[in-house]
């Protein structure tokens, strides 16, 4: 079945007796029992239910994985995928990672007893280097947010599993529309459902996919004992986004490469960030192991006024952060995602205060230039009229 047929159809359908054609919402903490040491099937939400089970036979099916398990969010997602993990461990991880994840690692994570070491994952040699007796898992962003690196995920996979390690890839911003890491030898690939499988900036929620039933059964038994799950009605919301995706990201995508192209032209932008860009470093290895660059890029602007302007002059536009959605959001890495991150890491990596981050959406293209074109150009008053 194609992918955008699987994104309508996909899903588990065990409950459907009445024909409904849009997947009931279960809005049910307990179900039931038949008779004596029985069950439907069904016990407890916490465990199951059957609204979040079709969501997560969805994404599973389109992760090409054996089980997904759905949370409230995605740092819901990523902590547990900690808890596979135990005191004196070592994780190698990509350095220019989501600033959530990086809170997580090196705030909670590090106190029960957890080591990282951050390199940049799109340097293979780099990964081998780090790795210590203790090391146990690779956990890579590719794209990285905001940098825009590309990481090789089957080398990475084959030098992980060398060594008998987890390999973790966040595709958030590819989503299995673009690229499936389980097919390039990922363990577990996570989502922020929140950005582009949930598409409309209105719903937090996370995931967890993975290639073996082992593995599965392990995360399984962590997320019914900690209990962060997706909502029914929540898991509901994202059944329907999910029937648009593959839709919103090539447009999306068309747009973001319009954009990208158009901005490295314009006098007080300095350089353009996007994997779909040919003098991208890493745009062989993207065109190899991904169907579609996505819609998010990052530039720096001349100088930090300019950065400063943009953001109080864009009208369609709005200045938020999260990414993904219908709506464009521009943001300030430096302020927003990234500023719980040391400033010298941060500034050694690009995120100065001269770099914004765009997260196309699905406004018109001209809509979204206009706008851009008009605050780059805006009077230091920032009354950029129309
Ligand atoms: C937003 C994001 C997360 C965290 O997800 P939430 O749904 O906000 O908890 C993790 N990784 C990436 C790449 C993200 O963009």
């Amino acid at each position: 079945m194609e992918f955008q047929t699987f994104c309508v159809h996909g899903g588990s359908h065990r409950y459907d007796v009445t024909g409904a054609v849009s997947v009931p919402i279960f809005q049910s903490a307990t179900f039931a029992h038949p008779g004596v040491g029985e069950s439907t099937g069904y016990d407890y939400s916490r465990q199951q239910n059957p609204t979040r089970e079709h969501l997560e036979a969805l994404l599973a099916g389109l992760e090409n994985g054996v089980d997904a398990l759905a949370f409230s969010s995605g740092m819901a997602a990523i902590s547990l995928a900690m808890e596979l993990f135990e005191p004196g461990d070592h994780i190698i991880a990509s350095d220019d990672i989501y600033g959530g994840t990086h809170r997580l690692f090196f705030h909670l994570s590090a106190k029960n007893g957890i080591t990282f070491s951050l390199v940049n994952t799109s340097d293979p040699a780099q990964v081998e280097a780090a790795a210590t007796p203790r090391t146990k898992a690779v956990f890579v962003e590719t794209p990285t947010n905001p940098m825009m690196q590309v990481t090789d995920i089957a080398a990475v996979a084959r030098a992980a599993h060398a060594r008998g390690l987890l390999l973790l890839v966040d595709n958030t911003f590819l989503t299995p529309c673009f690229q499936t890491p389980l097919d390039l030898g990922a363990d577990i690939v996570i989502h922020s459902g929140t950005k582009y499988l949930g598409g409309h900036n209105d719903t937090l929620s996370g995931f967890l996919v993975v290639r073996e039933p082992a593995l599965a059964e392990r995360l399984r038994f962590l997320h019914k004992t900690v209990g962060a799950c997706l909502s029914p009605f929540e898991s509901w919301l994202l059944i329907r986004s999910i029937k648009t995706l593959a839709v919103r990201m090539e447009r999306q995508q068309e747009s973001a490469l319009r954009i990208a192209r158009w901005l490295r032209t314009r006098p007080g932008v300095d350089a353009v960030y996007y994997p779909g860009l040919p003098d991208h470093p890493q745009y062989e290895i993207s065109r190899r192991q991904t169907r579609g660059f996505g819609a998010m890029l990052s530039f720096d602007t001349d100088r930090a006024e300019t950065a400063e302007r943009i953001l109080r002059s864009v009208k369609v536009i709005q200045y938020a952060e999260s990414l993904g959605g219908a709506e464009s959001l521009i943001t300030y890495p430096m302020l927003q995602t990234h500023a719980d991150i040391p400033e010298a890491e941060r500034e050694a990596k690009g995120i100065t205060n001269r770099l914004l981050r765009l997260s196309v959406g699905l406004e018109a293209v001209e809509d979204l230039m206009a706008d851009l074109g008009r605050a780059i150009a805006a009077g230091s008053d920032g009354g950029a009229e129309t």
